[in-house]
């Protein structure tokens, strides 16, 4: 449904999980007046709002006769437009979950683009399913291990099976090589200054996912298409196998650092960050795209197109042919 818009900036940042810490999500202010703030900050910011009703996108305001109307939305969408004209919302996206009175989670996307705010809402999904460990380990045959007090919860299994679902065989056969460990370690501070919930490590040649206590905890956002919402802890999950892509012992024994995926993604299409914490660097930036390349194809073509192509093509998994043609232009 997204694949409507043609938003295609520069450098936009995409911020899954952004979030909103602003009055509108803390007060619960009657409807009518939600509406009339909302109304006078669209006005006063020169915004046009549209929504997305089964694959349509609808202009809602300045109104339009027989067009769709403010009062269609659901409170948790004008909370989430509310809060997106009042943050810094150059050239960004933000994918929301917002529980509704039932108690039930609704996702919620809302994107600018030139002077059009769009938002787009979701049916109710339920959180993370539940899933056996010893289950997911032996469908995709690999490792789910633990240490000290570190527990794996069905949630969490259902987590590991929801990323593992989203790689291509290829990147299946290297993932699985690298064993998840549940950590009761202190997760450590991100670069962008919050504890981490998962982590790639390669000591030598041992490699794991280590997932820490943090993992399952996140609220607030989540990742894809409101119509395919994914978890906050699944993002991070297929984050981390970014980075054991990346970081591929066969490509490292025999390609050069600046050949690794991560480089090549930024010689090849340039220095995209496609989420803030994508800025941090290379290893990151690859991370992230990759991510979102699983989790949320059409944002990524929104985003930069020439990355998502990149992908489909296969870039990704084949450094080696990439040495191999050079070697022959040569
Ligand atoms: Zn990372």
């Amino acid at each position: 449904m997204l694949a409507l818009l043609t938003a295609v900036h520069a450098q936009p940042i995409y911020l899954p999980g952004g979030g909103c810490r602003g009055p509108a999500t803390v007060r619960p202010i009657p409807l009518a007046d939600l509406r009339r703030h909302i109304t006078a900050e669209l006005r006063a910011a020169g915004l046009e709002l549209h929504v997305v009703h089964d694959g349509v996108s609808e202009r809602v305001l300045p109104r339009r006769d027989g067009a769709a109307k403010l009062s269609d939305l659901s409170r948790e969408a004008l909370v989430v437009v509310g809060c997106a004209v009042n943050r810094d919302r150059s050239e960004s996206e933000v994918d929301w979950i917002k529980e509704n009175r039932e108690g039930q989670v609704v996702p919620l996307t809302v994107w600018e683009d030139e002077g059009r705010l769009t938002v787009a809402e979701g049916p109710p999904v339920p959180p993370l399913r539940e899933a056996s460990r010893g289950d997911v380990a032996s469908r995709f045959g690999l490792q789910l291990d633990r240490d000290g007090d570190a527990e794996w919860s069905p949630r969490l299994a259902a987590g590991v099976e929801e990323a593992l679902q989203t790689l291509a065989p290829e990147e299946l056969e290297v993932v699985r090589a690298v064993p998840f460990q549940r950590s009761d370690a202190e997760p450590p501070m991100s670069w962008m200054g919050n504890p981490a919930a998962a982590a790639y490590r390669r000591d030598g040649p041992e490699r794991a996912f280590l997932l820490y206590d943090t993992v399952v905890t996140a609220r607030g956002g989540f990742v894809g298409s409101v119509t395919s919402p994914h978890h906050p802890a699944v993002h991070t999950i297929v984050h981390e196998m970014g980075h054991a892509l990346d970081d591929h012992p066969v490509w490292n024994g025999q390609l050069a650092a600046d050949r690794r995926p991560a480089h090549r993604l930024v010689e090849e299409v340039g220095p995209v960050a496609v989420t803030a914490y994508a800025a941090g660097n290379p290893k990151e930036a690859f991370a992230e795209a990759f991510a979102l390349w699983k989790l949320d194809p059409d944002a990524l073509r929104r985003i930069s197109p020439a990355t998502a192509t990149w992908f489909a093509e296969g870039h990704h998994l084949q450094p080696r042919q990439a040495e191999a043609s050079e070697l022959t232009d040569r």
